[in-house]
């Protein structure tokens, strides 16, 4: 089963000015219901990227960097299956949710374990501290 929290440096500037080349961000991998306006990483030939879901097309999802100049996204290599979706992106300390409940988990950052104080649900994360 796959981690349900993973840290990812930000490469490039295809998500500039959201979010900056050598930035760390975390992705939920256990979200299930892509929406439009979320930040997702998905699998495209064997790289992971950072992109802006801006459609929803069934079992596909449009992607688009939030800078158009210098993003290679759906409008080059078309939509993606929702399968390719690895997580959704949150990048505050306050916007980490707990993967049983949604209610923010504070201080996950670089720990091996975490407990959600509302739920008690125990969440892994990624790195070093
Ligand atoms: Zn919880």
């Amino acid at each position: 089963m796959k981690s349900p929290i993973s840290r990812f440096t930000v490469s490039g500037n295809s998500m500039y000015p959201t979010l900056k080349e050598g930035q760390d961000v975390l992705s939920i991998n256990w979200f299930v219901n892509p929406k439009v306006g979320d930040i997702i990483v998905l699998k495209y030939l064997g790289r992971e990227l950072i992109k802006r879901i801006e459609k929803i097309e069934g079992e596909h999802v449009f992607v688009v960097g939030d800078n158009h100049d210098e993003s290679t996204d759906s409008r080059h290599f078309g939509s993606i299956n929702i399968d390719n979706i690895v997580g959704k992106v949150v990048y505050g300390p306050n916007d980490i949710p707990c993967t049983n409940c949604d209610s923010p988990v504070i201080g996950i950052y670089g720990r091996k374990d975490a407990i959600c104080q509302n739920c008690g649900f125990k969440l892994s994360c990624c790195g070093e501290p």
